[in-house]
């Protein structure tokens, strides 16, 4: 486990600083009704009005997203579960960023791993990203391995996922962008486990040195680093507390009001 990091350095503040904690709501393909959608909104916004340290976002199904914006709050943000890099034209089925941005929605996340298993490349990512970026939305983009191999290959495939996810981003984009640490084998109901808090903290002090070997130090210290993997009230603690986490990206949990809630209070309580 690691204690420290370098001199006197708190590893818990070199890692998280000193920001609000971000709680990201993906909701994935649900729920099945715009009334449905409704009422989660409606919980969600009556626990926000009073949170002091906790940002909050929700990212429905982008179907919805007009309609939850209205019946939102100024103190909940929304965002999309994608995007497409172009601005417009002839691509069936897909939504560019100045509809996403027009609904009023803020964040977008992008290269998550079921998006990447439907054949979403590092290639097409760093696309989105950039496009996102450029029209003012925050990204949250997901990296993570598939599993973790006892001669830690996998930290090399993180690598290269992030460096690739960011190609041709340049520094003076980051201020928008955040990372979410999202190991697939513990993501969703097929999960095989979940990340210790030691290994989280490991695993975002390694993601800061990748960061800072790709632009410098202060802007790898000051990009947010959530966490994502069956996150629950139970566990969401330990992953901002001792896993250093500036937050979570919270999925099936997030579509149970009471649930979501319940990591709202534990994040405020930290
Ligand atoms: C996710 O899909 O981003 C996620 C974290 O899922 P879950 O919380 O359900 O594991």
């Amino acid at each position: 486990m690691i204690t420290r990091i370098s001199n006197g350095v708190n590893p818990l503040d070199a890692t998280r600083g000193r920001q609000k904690q971000l709680i990201v709501g993906n909701w994935k393909m649900n729920p099945r009704t715009v009334a449905e959608a409704r009422k989660i909104v409606s919980s969600i916004k009556a626990a926000v009005g009073s949170l002091k340290k906790t940002d909050v976002v929700v990212c429905p199904p982008s179907v919805f997203l007009g309609d939850l914006v209205v019946n939102g709050s100024t103190r909940l943000a929304f965002g999309t579960q994608n995007v497409h890099f172009e601005k417009d034209g002839a691509f069936t089925g897909e939504i560019s960023v100045a509809m996403i941005a027009s609904l009023k929605a803020k964040y977008v996340i992008l290269g998550h791993s079921e998006r990447r298993e439907m054949g979403e490349t590092d290639d097409l990512i760093a696309k989105k990203v950039h496009a996102a970026l450029e029209a003012g939305l925050s990204v949250i983009l997901c990296v993570g391995e598939k599993e973790r191999d006892p001669e830690c290959a996998y930290l090399d495939i993180m690598k290269s996922q992030i460096e690739a996810s960011l190609h041709g981003i340049p520094k003076n984009m980051l201020a928008k962008l955040i990372i979410a640490y999202e190991p697939v084998w513990a993501i969703g109901a097929k999960a095989k486990g979940v990340v210790l808090p030691e290994e989280l903290l490991e695993t975002i002090i390694f993601i800061r040195k990748i960061l800072s070997g790709m632009y410098d130090q202060p802007s790898a210290h000051a990009m947010k680093i959530l966490y994502g993997g069956s996150v629950d009230e139970n566990n969401a603690g330990s992953f901002m507390k001792e896993g250093g986490a500036a937050g979570l990206l919270v999925g099936r949990a997030s579509v149970e009001a009471k649930k979501f809630v319940g990591i709202l209070k534990v994040a405020e309580s930290l």
